[in-house]
């Protein structure tokens, strides 16, 4: 079974939700800045309106935000719209990039009046880091110790008000009292794949890549829900297009150049259909627990559940069962292997 590990290529892969050296070029070129042009999302966006037109009738900060979903989703994206709109200056950081209680203090100290302050992956904050923003987050103070021993004592600054952003892959993620200092949460969604194509579309416009609306939903249907993967698999589609044909994307063009690239029409690439079938191989199709499947594939239990399990499950190609992970019988039919009935396939789903 070893061997197998081997085979997973986890680290390169062209459908990866999370930014990859290839998407740098462009992240920035093809983001969304106004809720008009940032496509779906439809829910998150009224409430968001909502909330930033009452605080701004008010003359007040927004309360803070919390961001939740699959890498590539747009959650960066959103809270820089959300900034804007408010016309406020918007201040970017991550939870791993906070290495001391100095660092965020600082950043803290220099927010003016209003602005926002994002921190991508939110639930790596250090737990004493973390505590700095209790304060910050409820009364807009910060506490900092001044001296060392008996003649350490506390002083407590005043802050500007701001309103604090945080994203994150699962809400769960967070400590509570975290949690809790959030007035907003919300769940970001996987995109349809006709809103999909409208992304594939506005970024071919921004790139001056001709595209038809056959082409634009093909890439679309096979990018995991995930604008991010849809951008990419443009640009590779794109580069196809432009050494086996006239440079234009249609729909012929797009199922060659992604067959190619190994990725099938549902999107899923050679690690998903080997993880599945190592499921389906050593494990009977499940259930098999998260932790089990983690070593068996090489990859860490938290990014198989946040990161490659989303979209199986949105398909329905692996289910949860109070037992475990479970491929369905649609998997084994995409997968071309003989269903065995009598295995559990997942009947007794249970909500994360
Ligand atoms: P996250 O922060 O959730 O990982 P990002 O906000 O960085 O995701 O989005 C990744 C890329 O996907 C962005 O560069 C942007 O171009 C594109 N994108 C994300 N959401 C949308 C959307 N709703 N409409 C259009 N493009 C989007």
């Amino acid at each position: 079974m070893d061997s197998f590990v081997n085979d997973f290529d986890f680290e390169n892969r062209i459908v990866e939700s999370s930014v990859t050296e290839e998407d740098a070029d462009t992240e920035v070129t093809l983001r969304p800045h106004t809720f008009d042009e940032y496509i779906g999302q439809e829910k998150a966006k009224e409430v968001l309106k909502i909330y930033i037109d009452a605080a701004k009738m008010r003359g007040d900060t927004l309360d803070h935000v919390l961001l939740y979903g699959p890498p590539g989703l747009g959650k960066t994206t959103l809270s820089g719209i959300i900034a804007s709109e408010l016309g406020v200056n918007f201040r970017v950081t991550s939870g791993p990039a906070i290495e001391k209680q100095g660092d965020l203090a600082a950043l803290l100290t220099n927010l003016g009046e209003g602005d926002v302050l994002f921190i991508d992956e939110i639930h790596r904050l250090n737990r004493s880091i973390e505590e700095i923003l209790y304060p910050a987050m409820e009364d807009f103070s910060l506490d900092i110790i001044i001296g060392k021993g008996p003649a350490a004592r506390s002083i407590r600054l005043p802050l500007q008000h701001f309103t604090l952003i945080g994203a994150t892959t699962r809400a769960g993620q967070l400590t509570t009292p975290l949690r809790d200092r959030f007035g907003v949460l919300l769940r970001l969604e996987l995109y349809t794949p006709e809103e999909l194509a409208k992304i594939v579309r506005r970024s071919a416009g921004i790139l001056e890549i001709p595209i038809d609306g056959e082409g634009a939903l093909e890439i679309a249907s096979r990018s995991r829900g995930t604008p991010r993967i849809a951008n990419r698999l443009l640009k590779r589609v794109r580069d196809y297009a432009q050494v086996k044909g006239d440079g234009e994307i249609t729909l012929k063009v797009a199922s060659d150049a992604l067959k190619m690239l190994e990725i099938d029409e549902l999107g899923l690439d050679n690690t998903d259909r080997k993880m599945m079938e190592t499921m389906i191989k050593y494990y009977d199709g499940g259930p098999v627990g998260l932790d089990t499947l983690a070593a068996t594939v090489g990859e860490e239990a938290v990014t198989i559940e946040d990161v490659y399990e989303p979209y199986l499950m949105q398909i329905g190609f692996v289910s949860r069962t109070p037992r475990g992970r479970c491929v369905t019988r649609l998997a084994y039919e995409h997968l071309g292997i003989p269903y065995r009935p009598g295995r559990d396939d997942g009947q007794m789903k249970i909500e994360n």
